[in-house]
């Protein structure tokens, strides 16, 4: 198989493993005592390197919770980050309050993803922590009234399967953008939720569902770039590693090497043919372009 990279960059940064909330199927088992964090100098020094390689990048901040970095909304100002020409966060929404969402429309995010795995407080509520369904809910709606590409984030799993059309109904009430949907994994906290993990029929019901009920807006992607490029990814303990759907391989940390150094060594590790993404129909929305859907299942667009 020919390795290709993007000629549009995707780098994902996982800011800090650490989370204000401890939900109970995390795959990151993210919070309870997690707080690594990637030093603000890294970062900063990371986006320059990337914007040194390439003038067309995504950068995608993640966590754990990305918004409880303490150098997220000064990185948000910084000249490295507005350099870089697409932005995207993943965030459970619940760490934000009124006073961060100018910063967070003003960085100019693509898209700003967030985790909402139903429709109802309690089932929200009993896997992500008691309050959590309507912090999340109420600066989701803040988000969109100020223009803010807020997207979701859905976990399915056994509990919430069986009332797909409710949960759609509701999110797209909300006014999100998009729904992507993510089987419960059974990484880190998830292996403990066994019982609500999806089995191959559950996910064919769920394809089929979307696809007859939703057919104007199920996203069938395909990208021009068909079976996905290699990605990189920084970990909050400075880790860099080139990633192709489960293949990884590791590059080095950043804490002792340049990530233009590391992308150099990816470069001649993989030899890769570079596909040239202005061709490909997701180049002017990069929420379904491939990269941008890693471990992801299905997708809802409401934008067509
Ligand atoms: S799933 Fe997301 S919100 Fe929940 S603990 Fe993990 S990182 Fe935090
Ligand atoms: S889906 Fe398109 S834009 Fe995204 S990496 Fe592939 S070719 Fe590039």
């Amino acid at each position: 198989m020919t390795n290709l990279f993007a000629e549009r960059l995707l780098v994902i940064c996982m800011l800090t493993n650490d989370c204000n909330q401890a939900c109970k199927y995390c795959s990151e088992s993210a919070g309870c005592g997690n707080a690594e964090m990637l030093p603000y100098e890294v970062v900063d020094q990371l986006l320059k390197d990337i914007y040194s390689i390439s003038k067309e990048s995504i950068i995608s901040f993640i966590g754990g919770e990305a918004t409880i970095w303490p150098g997220f909304y000064d990185i948000l100002k910084a000249e490295s980050f507005e350099k870089i020409s697409l932005r995207s966060l993943y965030t459970n929404a619940t760490a934000i309050s009124g006073e961060h969402i100018d910063s967070i429309r003003d960085a100019g995010f693509f898209e700003v993803r967030v985790s909402l795995d139903s429709d109802r407080q309690e089932e929200h509520d009993a896997s992500r922590g008691a309050g959590t369904f309507h912090k999340a809910v109420s600066n989701i709606g803040l988000m969109v009234e100020n223009d803010i590409p807020v997207t979701a984030g859905t976990v399915l799993s056994k509990s919430n399967l069986n009332r797909l059309e409710g949960l759609i109904d509701y999110f797209k009430s909300l006014n999100l953008k998009m729904i992507h949907f993510f089987p419960l994994y059974m990484k880190g906290r998830g292996g403990s939720q066994k019982s609500l993990e999806l089995s191959t029929e559950d996910r064919e019901y769920i394809r089929r569902k979307l696809e007859t009920n939703y057919p104007s807006c199920s996203a069938a992607r395909e990208p021009l770039c068909e079976s996905g490029t290699w990605y990189f990814k920084v970990l909050c303990n400075g880790d860099c590693i080139v990633q192709k759907d489960r293949d990884k391989r590791e590059l080095g940390n950043l804490f002792e090497h340049r990530f233009s150094e590391l992308y150099r060594k990816a470069e001649a590790m993989l030899n890769p043919a570079v596909i040239s993404c202005k061709e490909c129909k997701y180049y002017d929305n990069p929420i379904l372009c491939e990269n941008m859907h890693i471990y992801c299942m299905n997708d809802l667009n409401f934008m067509v």
